[in-house]
């Protein structure tokens, strides 16, 4: 029987790890294979990481993700590179299913497996995904096929506004295609693609169609306001419209709320099945920041320790 099993490997989850390992519950942690991005979460595909504090310079997200996951490590967490299928929840403990149908038995759990981009659905959309469609300009911008030609980012938050400064290192011209007449991304973040000599914003349209024969060769519009639609001729599409909660494993066992993020209770990372505890992008649809999952990896572990014991403590 682990006395705990962390699911999730980006900073909360592993935070979470760091905490109860130092507190001798000798956590095990699913790390994750494919379900939800790859491991490591989010910062796996963040290019520069100008936000987490202790890094003056900020820091390649690969690289802070391995820094902190070697601190973990050295710190006694033990990893399992799997996707879990599914967790089953009884009175007196819990059993965690891996990907190939090992069960593991605990006495608590902490869930840390994050969100997953959203993508516009379209017929055409996953007719050219991967063939000019992408939903991560960090993990693709620089393949080869969209080297100096002319490319679009579609979203306004701080993701999207993030990945056009990104693909402008190896783009033509990168258009930002936002439903609204105002950015969500930050006052900074805003600042700097406005004023971008590569980057140029196109107001209150949304993509209707992904245009193309083999691959993409441009988009088609609607304008939200007048219904005037136009084409926009571009070598590569990259979505950042938000992010949905990794919860399917779950199978409704958990409390969430509408949008799919687990509930945890007032002052307390305890989801709605007592013994289990929640961190990170998977119960924060607010927030989502690194350092903010990180921290609610520590107070999930705090959560959880102080639960076992008082369950399981002499
Ligand atoms: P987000 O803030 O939820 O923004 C999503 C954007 O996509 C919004 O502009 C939204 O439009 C648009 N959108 C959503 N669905 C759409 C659809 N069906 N069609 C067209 N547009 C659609 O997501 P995010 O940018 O990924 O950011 C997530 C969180 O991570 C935020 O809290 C953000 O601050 C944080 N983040 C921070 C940094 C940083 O600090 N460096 C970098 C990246 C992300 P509306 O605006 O009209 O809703």
């Amino acid at each position: 029987m682990e006395k705990v099993i962390i699911i999730g490997s980006g900073p909360a989850g592993l935070t979470a790890a760091i905490y109860t390992s130092r507190a001798n519950l000798s956590p095990l942690l699913f790390e994750g294979f494919q379900a939800g991005g790859m491991p490591g979460g989010q910062l796996m595909t963040t290019n520069i990481v100008e936000n987490f504090p202790g890094f003056p310079e900020g820091i390649p997200g690969p690289q802070l993700m391995e820094k902190i996951r070697q601190q973990a490590e050295r710190v006694g967490t033990r990893f399992i590179m799997e996707d879990v299928q599914e967790i089953k929840v009884d009175k007196q403990s819990f059993t965690v299913v891996s990907m190939i149908g090992q069960e593991y038995e605990a006495q608590s759990i902490i869930i840390a497996t994050g969100a997953t981009a959203r993508r516009l659905p379209l017929d055409s959309e996953k007719k050219f995904w991967t063939k000019g469609v992408s939903a991560c300009a960090v993990c693709d911008g620089a393949l080869p096929i969209f080297r100096d030609k002319d490319l679009a980012i579609i979203g306004g938050g701080d993701s999207a506004v993030e990945e056009a400064g990104h693909l402008t290192n190896f783009a033509g011209k990168v258009y930002i295609i936002h439903r609204r007449d105002e950015l969500r991304a930050s006052k900074i973040l805003r600042k700097r693609a406005e004023e971008h000599p590569k980057i140029e914003i196109l107001w209150n349209k949304t993509v209707i169609e992904f245009l193309g024969e083999q691959i993409l060769t441009g988009l088609k519009l609607k304008d939200t306001k007048t219904g005037e639609v136009s084409e926009l001729p571009v070598a590569g599409a990259f979505e950042a419209i938000g992010h949905a909660p990794n919860t399917g494993f779950l199978k409704g066992q958990l409390e969430t709320n509408e949008s799919g993020y687990l509930i945890t209770r007032p002052n307390s990372m305890m989801t709605s099945v007592e013994g289990i505890f929640a961190a990170g992008d998977v119960q924060d649809p607010k927030y989502r920041q690194a350092v903010s999952a990180a921290g609610s990896g520590c107070m999930a572990a705090t959560d959880c320790e102080r639960w076992i014991c008082g369950m399981y403590c002499d």
